[in-house]
């Protein structure tokens, strides 16, 4: 299938496209509506020159943006379209084709990301809607991780709640992880043993063993695991009951500042935002350095925790704006796993920054820095399942 996949995210009120050709060389057209539903709604993109643009949408809806999206791509038709959709409950382990049955099982999920999957749902629709005869398909950010075995997804609670109520540990993140380790298979030349970590605004990690996932950070919500830009991560699960019973706060406070107002930006008081960090702890700003120590030390604990899911581990692999471009955070990272035996290349690992790909170890098992590929991971499974489907 040669023609190019269109590749859809869709939130409450953004959609954020790319048009991925076949051949990995070639100029993606990209971009996002946003604020939709509001006068202020507009599609900002890239097109084939690398040349930005804005368009003003006043008051459009997904359907809108999504015909405005359809006119920027420059008269290419896309052979697919790419769904994300975050939540994939058990139902879904791999990508699927989809159709009224699917769209109908995406629903009963949306119980589990009631932020996230009506949003999907509302893209995958219009799309149905403004063009019937493209084939779609739902990739979900919880599939790869269904490999997971009982002793990593299940949480320690009455058997009923698992039963009866899906309560279990599912996690995402799963094509970027999907996509770094199987590029880390490619250029090793090995079925590895890897930990992976994904550090960008959400941030998680995985164990991957011989392309299938062991064990991964995030669990029933996204909201588990590491320290992230807004949301906390890992806090004692009593935590709730005691906010409650001493401050007075609802649910709704609670997740709010558990999502909102905590991780890098409760802990340095400052920013979400790992780069402005990393200059103001450079000038001495206290509440900056303490959030990347702690964010680098819940790294590294996390990657040594999972590092038990593995039969054999054979390297680290970071990804994500921040385990992309930033040394400093890898550096601290991996100065909390002295026992891991790894010897950092320090000139290798300031040297890969900017979207670069590359190997950063001096001594040990591998580290690699690999760019995240989520779009091009849908467009992959999207081609892959059209051809399975056509064969
Ligand atoms: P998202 O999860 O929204 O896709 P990204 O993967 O783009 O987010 O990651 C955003 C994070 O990456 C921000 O904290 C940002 O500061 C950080 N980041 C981007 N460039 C750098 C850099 N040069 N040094 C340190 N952090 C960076």
């Amino acid at each position: 299938m040669y023609a190019p996949v269109l590749v859809i995210n869709c939130g409450s009120s953004s959609i954020k496209y790319a048009l991925v050709p076949a051949s990995p060389d070639a100029p993606r057209l990209a971009g996002l509506a946003e604020r939709l539903g509001s006068d202020d709604a507009r599609l900002k993109g890239t097109d084939s020159r690398g040349e930005r643009f804005t368009q003003a949408l006043p008051g459009a809806d997904h359907a809108t943006a999504l015909a405005a999206i359809l006119d920027c791509l420059e008269g290419q038709r896309p052979a697919a379209v790419g769904h994300r959709i975050v939540h994939g409950g058990e139902r879904f382990t791999r990508a699927a084709l989809i159709d009224d049955a699917v769209v109908a099982a995406i629903e009963e999920t949306a119980a589990l990301a009631p932020l996230h999957n009506p949003a999907n749902l509302e893209g995958v629709k219009a799309t149905r809607r403004l063009f019937p005869d493209l084939l779609q398909v739902a990739v979900f950010d919880t599939a790869f991780h269904q490999s997971l075995p009982p002793r990593a997804y299940r949480y320690a609670l009455p058997e009923a709640l698992y039963r009866d109520h899906s309560i279990r540990r599912y996690g995402f993140h799963g094509t970027s992880h999907a996509h770094v380790s199987a590029r880390a298979d490619a250029l090793a030349g090995i079925r590895g043993g890897w930990l992976t970590a994904h550090l960008g605004n959400g941030c998680s990690t995985c164990a991957v063993w011989q392309g299938a996932s062991q064990d991964t950070s995030m669990g029933l919500t996204p909201l588990e695991g590491l320290v992230m830009g807004t949301r906390s991560g890992d806090v004692d699960p009593g935590l709730h009951a005691h906010l409650a019973r001493q401050l007075g706060w609802s649910l709704a406070e609670i997740d709010r500042v558990l999502n909102r107002d905590s991780g890098l930006a409760g802990l340095s008081g400052l920013s979400n935002d790992m780069r402005e960090l990393e200059q103001a702890a450079d000038n001495g700003h206290a509440g900056a350095r303490l959030a990347i120590e702690v964010f680098c030390y819940r790294v590294a604990k996390s990657l040594a925790a999972l590092s038990c899911a593995l039969p054999r581990f054979d390297g680290i692999v970071f990804t994500g704006g921040i385990g992309e471009n930033s040394p400093w955070v890898r550096q601290r990272t991996l100065g909390a796993l002295p026992h891991f035996g790894i010897e950092l290349d320090g000139a290798a690992n300031a040297a890969t920054v900017g979207g670069r790909e590359g190997r950063i170890d001096a001594a040990g098992p591998q580290l690699w820095v690999i760019p995240t590929d989520e779009e091009g991971r849908i467009a992959q499974e999207t081609r892959q399942l059209i051809e399975e489907a056509s064969a």
